[in-house]
Parts: C-alpha cells; sequence; structure tokens
C-alpha cells in the first residue's frame, strides 16, 4: 500500500532515546519500518528503549554527547545513516543572577555544541548519506517566545535553529535536508523538572495558554518527527515546525 510516510529501508539515529521525546521518536520510527540506532547516556535504559522497538537490526549505544570524546566515539561505531534525530538535552531554569560559568557551559554543550559536533562529525565521517534528514529539536522557547528563567536554555534553543538554517542550506546541494522541531511543553520526565520550578496555580495557568486544551504528549513530537523523516516532507528544509497545541497563538 502506498505511504509517503513510511520509513521502510531508512536508518535512523536518535539522541535521547533513553527516555521521553527521543524513546518515542525511536518507538514510532520502528512501527513504520526504520531501522534504528539509539543513543544516550544510559545503557541500561537504552537497552530497555531496545526492547519496546519492532522489527530487526537495531542498535544501541551509549555515549555522553556533552563531550567530544563521546561524539566521536558514536560517529566511528555509527553505520551510515538517511536520518537523525538530535533529541538530547535537558530544560535549565534559572535567573541570571543565579546563572554561574558552569551552569552555562554544561548547558550550551550539552543542547547546543553536542548537535553542532554531531552534524559536523557524521558528515566528515560520511556516515550521512545523500538525500538524509536531519532533524533537531530545538523548542518553542528561544525560537518562538520565551519565560522567566529560561534565557540560557532559550540561547541554545535559538542557536540550534539558526546552525539548521545554515547547514539546510549547505547540504541542499546534496539533497540532505535539516530541520527543527519547536515544541511545547510536552509530558515527558523533563516536565518533572518544571513541574518541581512551578508552583501548581503555575501549572494551571501554563495549561489555560494551551488552546488545544492539554499540553503535549511525546507521540505528537514523534509523529512530527515522522513526517520530517519520510518522504512526504522531500521539499521541506530549514524549517522550524511549531508543534505547541496552539501556545504560541495565545
Ligand atoms: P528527557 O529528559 O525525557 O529526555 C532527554 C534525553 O536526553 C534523556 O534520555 C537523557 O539521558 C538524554 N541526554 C541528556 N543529556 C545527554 C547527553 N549529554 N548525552 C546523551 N544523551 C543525553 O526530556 P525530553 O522532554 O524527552 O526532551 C528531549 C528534547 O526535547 C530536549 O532537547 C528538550 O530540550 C526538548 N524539549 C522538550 C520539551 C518538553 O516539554 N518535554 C519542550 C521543548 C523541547
Amino acid at each position: 500500500m502506498f505511504n509517503p510516510f513510511s520509513l521502510e529501508g531508512k536508518r535512523i539515529l536518535v539522541t535521547g532515546a533513553s527516555s521521553g521525546i527521543g524513546r518515542c521518536v525511536a518507538i514510532t520510527c520502528s512501527k513504520i519500518g526504520a531501522q534504528m540506532v539509539l543513543n544516550g547516556r544510559n545503557q541500561e535504559r537504552l537497552d530497555e528503549t531496545l526492547s519496546m522497538l519492532e522489527g530487526e537490526g537495531h542498535l544501541a549505544l551509549a555515549a555522553d554527547l556533552s563531550t567530544q570524546e563521546g561524539v566521536d566515539y558514536l560517529v566511528s561505531e555509527c553505520p551510515p545513516l538517511n536520518g537523525l534525530v538530535h533529541s538530547a538535552g535537558f530544560l535549565h531554569i534559572s535567573s541570571l543572577k543565579h546563572t554561574d560559568q558552569f551552569m552555562v557551559r554544561n548547558v550550551v554543550d550539552t543542547n547546543q555544541i553536542s548537535a553542532v559536533l554531531l552534524v559536523i562529525g557524521l558528515l566528515r565521517n560520511k556516515k550521512i548519506i545523500k538525500h538524509s534528514s536531519i532533524v533537531l529539536i530545538a523548542s518553542i522557547s528561544g525560537v518562538f517566545v520565551s519565560n522567566t528563567g529560561e534565557a540560557l536554555y532559550s540561547a541554545t534553543k535559538g542557536a540550534i535553529s539558526g546552525f539548521a538554517k545554515g547547514a539546510a542550506l549547505e547540504l541542499a546541494a546534496q539533497g540532505t535536508r535539516v530541520n527543527t522541531i519547536c515544541p511545547g511543553v510536552v509530558e515527558t520526565p523533563l516536565l518533572n523538572v518544571s513541574k518541581d520550578a512551578f508552583s501548581e496555580e503555575e501549572m494551571k495557568a501554563l495549561l489555560s495558554r494551551y488552546p488545544l486544551k492539554r499540553l503535549g504528549l511525546p507521540e505528537d513530537i514523534a509523529n512530527g518527527a515522522v513526517f520530517l523523516l519520510s518522504d512526504a516532507s522531500e521539499w521541506i528544509t530549514g524549517i522550524n515546525l511549531l508543534i505547541d497545541g496552539g501556545y504560541c497563538l495565545t
């Protein structure tokens, strides 16, 4: 049956695949035919994701992508790819007054530099074949909006979006597309961190800003990733795909 969203015959690397959005992207892609390469820092949790995948021939490679060594290891062990979803990252909330240089370096290394080094490493080692699709998970924060306490987090996500645009132009010659997905608040383990940072009242107020009357689910983002990875989006490059239940309308 004709299915423009099929990922049959494609090999896709998902970083941050040991939980949340990355895990859901990996499971969803495997269900529609992709062979998966999973990355996260914790081998046990990666193996858990591996056991949730459909199909055969998947691979899990644990590496800390906030370091050059971790990126180098992943690049060297990774087979050639038709797609990448870079979901590794974390939410950081702190006022500017309470942000020190160690926090800055940690957030920038994990959320921003990891994406840049990984894409460069894969390209230089010919691990991204022609007509591939690269999807970087950014955020509404830093690309469309921001929130008090999110200046540093926003800076890293905005940087990813800028990187994606430049890379999209450069890689268009080889038919490779580069896009970001910008999720609103999605219910994942990461949200628990922000739940701690917000009072119950504040969470209620947050929910009221979602016109579609719920927070996001990992599946909402995974389905967007499938679209961008598939041939259904073969004329789309350099965009920020906003998936936010209408948050940015309010
Ligand atoms: P999560 O904490 O469930 O998953 C993040 C994953 O990244 C984890 O598996 C973690 O182990 C991995 N990771 C973190 N640092 C890493 C490193 N140095 N090397 C390798 N792996 C690393 O969070 P999530 O909600 O699934 O977030 C995934 C991405 O989506 C993040 O980039 C986040 O900024 C972005 N995002 C999330 C939301 C949300 O509301 N959940 C909203 C917008 C954007």
